[in-house]
């Protein structure tokens, strides 16, 4: 056996993975780019959420509320950027208050700490320039650099040992038994092979792929994934001290997004994003139009006053991996697939947000996996 386990995909998830397996295992990584997070690890906002969103009992929830903890204790002890510069969740329109009340109610449910509902009043002494009849304060939502934070991952599983082959893509799996066969291409045209007994499965985007690679029906399983691409705006430096806080509108209903919101980054500048697009083609396509600019101007001006459309500027575009098929949630799935016949296959499918929160948590999470049948 060449390694204990195969980790597909060099996102923050997969070096997460890594790190924690590569503490008691032989691991290697796979990545096809030439460096760890080159798709969604780095086209995302960069919040460290708190959990108030998710259902409870689902893994989203149990992960972020404990991934919240454990993220701000990285950053902390490996000196990575963040600041837990806290969040507020305006209702525009009394119609949104109901949701906004169930909103509370979900994130004490969750065990969220340091949520209290505002007036609109309150809300306007903390931020003059948002308009809103009422808000929900969170004081765990930060931000965090994820370049740096995936960088410490990275050192921290380099130092336990793990290997990493970037520029090399998993292009065949093979099940032999007792541990799985897998063949790679490099970008200079090299194919050859190597074994493991267990595989992760963190490819992203393309982790259902992955799937079908091994055989997996993924329409029968439910983890077939759409591409929803979110894009960005920037407001222009001169208007970046229109808030003080992380400014999300009340969540559309029946939309499978938070609302675009404004995001402040750790350099002080201010971001207008993510919308959602679902994608015909999966094409890595991170243009952003021009066209854009009055949907997203539209938007803000519901809660926000002191722009003009002339103030957004196009910024980046990140693709998320949304389940096509779910029953009552879309949850996290990450699942060791004994059960549809392939032992110490681990596989990680639509890991879209919260998961940058949650990478630390799904690290160990997948640890436990893989230290539970070994
Ligand atoms: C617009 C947007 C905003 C978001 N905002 C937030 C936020 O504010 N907070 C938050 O917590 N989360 C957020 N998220 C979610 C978060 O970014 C993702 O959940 C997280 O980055 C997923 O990491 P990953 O490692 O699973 O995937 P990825 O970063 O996509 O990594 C997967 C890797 O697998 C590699 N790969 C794929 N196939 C193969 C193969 N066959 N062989 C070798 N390598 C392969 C890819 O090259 C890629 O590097 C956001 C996401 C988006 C799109």
């Amino acid at each position: 056996m060449d390694f204990d386990v195969v980790v597909i995909g060099g996102g923050v998830v997969g070096l997460s993975a890594a790190n924690f397996l590569s503490k008691d295992y032989s691991v290697l990584l796979v990545e096809k780019h030439p460096s760890f997070g080159c798709e969604t690890s780095s086209r995302n906002s960069e919040v460290i959420h708190s959990g108030i969103y998710y259902p409870k009992h689902t893994l989203k929830a149990k992960l972020c509320r404990e991934g919240n903890k454990s993220l701000y204790e990285w950053c902390e002890r490996n000196n990575v950027p963040f600041k837990r510069i806290g969040k507020l969740i305006v209702a525009a329109e009394t119609q949104e208050l109901p949701l906004l009340a169930k909103l509370l109610e979900n994130a004490k449910d969750n065990g969220i700490d340091n949520i209290s509902m505002l007036t609109g009043e309150e809300v306007s002494k903390m931020e003059p320039n948002v308009k809103s009849i009422a808000g929900l304060w969170v004081e765990s939502t930060g931000i965090v650099d994820s370049h740096r934070l995936m960088e410490s991952i990275f050192a921290s599983a380099q130092s336990n040992g793990c290997s990493f082959a970037f520029r090399h893509c998993v292009d065949a799996i093979r099940f032999c038994g007792d541990c799985y066969e897998l063949t790679v291409s490099t970008d200079t045209g090299d194919v050859f092979s190597f074994s493991s007994k267990f595989v992760v499965n963190s490819a992203g985007l393309y982790s259902d792929l992955v799937c079908s690679l091994l055989g997996l029906d993924i329409d029968a399983l439910g983890y077939r994934l759409l591409w929803a691409k979110g894009h960005y705006f920037r407001v222009h430096p001169s208007k970046q001290h229109l808030v003080n806080h992380l400014i999300y509108p009340v969540p559309p209903i029946d939309s499978p997004f938070l609302g675009i919101h404004l995001t402040i980054e750790l350099s002080g500048g201010l971001k207008l994003g993510p919308d959602i697009v679902f994608l015909d083609k999966r094409i890595l396509d991170y243009t952003v139009r021009e066209e854009l600019r009055e949907i997203f101007y539209q938007s803000v001006s519901r809660y926000l006053t002191g722009l003009t459309p002339s103030d957004l500027m196009p910024d980046q575009a990140g693709i998320r991996p949304k389940l096509k098929y779910y029953r009552e949630y879309p949850d996290f799935i990450i699942k060791e697939e004994s059960k549809n016949g392939f032992p110490g296959f681990i596989n990680l499918v639509g890991i879209e947000s919260p998961g940058l929160t949650c990478c630390l948590e799904i690290g160990k999470f997948v640890a436990n996996l893989v230290n539970n049948i070994s």
